[in-house]
């Protein structure tokens, strides 16, 4: 026998014992969203390389260590598997020009790549559900994304899920704070660890974001933004803040929030748990105004953010959610000439009546059908032999919970059912 293949590491099988968990999240996704009178948008897996590269930043730890990129064995275009969803939706409006006349609420669901190390709640294909708001220039914009989320909290039954937020200011903001910053680090450089030391002239905002515990009082006491903030994203901030705060939305506000990806600007938030360990958050986003711009298009305000649905379904199975059960309605056990000759055309006429029905398929006893229904989790069982096919009926008989097992006529089946 030869060897197995296994599949990719850190790449999972969603197994069918877990996919209706998955069905029942992505059911409560798709009737929140059109709640909000959001539109889905469908991109392609694979991009150019450049596109990633040119929106989420050249020194990241998406672009300089997790992409999958290859090159295209016949025309040796540089290619990469979507680390992320908003790059890419960017790229298709810009391409097809949807903000010609209007604003565009749009929403993606599905698979991202990373080349990370696989731990819990951390994978190489992981899936994103992501929204973007593209034209809107204000709070009430991030305020109804903030919003919106905390909603979708309740709907899936989450608990302990905290607000953080940021701002980024403008990019005169960040660029003089940018020079602070280097010059604070310089101070401390004996302190610095490898990875702050290379990001220190190129991206000296994501030495704050670092984990390393030796460099966390030094990080804590670095100079602060909010102290260079422009005036027109102070006003937005301080907006955005009065938007949550009639709503009811607690939130912390968290100086050294910078996210990972350069296209951000201005407000930045992450809804964080502390119930999944170290990767705790479970929603980032914030405003992007110059991507648009940057990828080529006529330049446009947007913000939006993106859910990692591992995440999210791990926190709900660790609070116990279980999701619909949905048994088909019957499942057709049928044996001798006459009856398997009838069973396939019954099961189509009990489909047209709105019926779940499994056909029996590959012969064998009553007594070995019988048991497959069984396990099945049919409701009940749909049964013809020779003499039911002579009469022209069939039985019923309840798989679970009470109930005789009954005989009916064929014609009057789909009606019986039914009720
Ligand atoms: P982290 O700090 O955990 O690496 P990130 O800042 O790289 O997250 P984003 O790019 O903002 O993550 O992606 C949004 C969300 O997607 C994250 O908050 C997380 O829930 C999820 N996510 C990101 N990377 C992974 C991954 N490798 N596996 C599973 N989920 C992920
Ligand atoms: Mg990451």
């Amino acid at each position: 026998m030869s060897k197995t293949i296994q599949a990719v590491r850190g790449m999972n099988d969603i197994l069918p014992a877990e996919s209706a968990l998955w069905e029942s999240f992505e059911d409560t996704i798709r009737a929140w969203l059109h709640g909000y009178g959001y539109t889905q948008i469908r991109t392609p897996i694979v991009e150019s390389t450049d596109l990633f590269v040119r929106s989420i930043g050249e020194v990241t730890d998406i672009v300089e260590k997790e992409m999958y990129s290859f090159e295209d064995r016949l025309n040796g275009e540089r290619l990469t598997m979507r680390p992320e969803g908003t790059a890419s939706c960017v790229r298709a409006v810009v391409e097809h020009n949807l903000l010609y006349n209007a604003p565009q609420r749009l929403w993606y669901m599905g698979p991202m790549f990373r080349h990370e190390r696989p731990q819990k709640g951390r994978y190489r294909q992981f899936h994103q559900v992501g929204v973007e708001a593209l034209g809107y220039d204000g709070p009430d914009m991030d305020a109804e994304h903030i919003i919106m989320t905390a909603r979708l909290w309740k709907l899936l039954g989450l608990q302990d899920v905290a607000l953080e937020i940021n701002t980024l200011g403008s990019a005169d903001a960040r660029s003089r704070y940018r020079q602070r910053l280097i010059a604070y680090f310089e101070q401390h450089a004996e302190l610095l660890d490898e990875d702050a030391k290379r990001r220190l002239y190129s991206n000296p905002l994501r030495i704050l974001d670092s984990k390393n515990p030796a460099l966390q009082a030094m990080i804590e006491a670095a100079p602060k933004l909010m102290d260079d903030l422009d005036d027109a994203s102070r006003v937005h901030f301080d907006s955005l803040q009065s938007i949550l705060k009639d709503a009811g939305i607690a939130y912390r506000i968290n100086t050294r929030l910078v996210r990972g990806l350069d296209y951000y600007n201005a407000t930045v938030f992450e809804w964080v748990t502390t119930r999944l360990g170290a990767q705790g958050t479970v929603c980032a986003g914030g405003r992007y105004d110059s991507l648009i711009e940057q990828i080529g298009g006529k330049p446009a305000p947007a913000c939006g953010y993106a859910m990692g649905v591992e995440r999210l379904l791990a926190l709900m199975q660790e609070g116990g959610y279980e999701p619909p059960a949905l048994p088909v309605d019957a499942y057709l056990v049928h044996a001798g000439d006459a009856a398997s000759k009838l069973a396939p055309q019954l099961a189509e006429r009990l489909r047209d009546a709105g019926l779940s029905v499994v056909l029996h398929c590959g012969g064998g006893s009553f007594k070995s059908q019988m048991k497959k229904a069984d396990a099945s989790g049919a409701n009940l069982a749909i049964i013809i032999g020779d003499d039911e096919a002579a009469a022209g009926e069939a039985s019923i008989k309840p798989l679970r919970g009470a109930g005789e097992q009954k005989r009916v006529s064929l014609s009057n089946l789909p009606e019986v059912l039914s009720a």
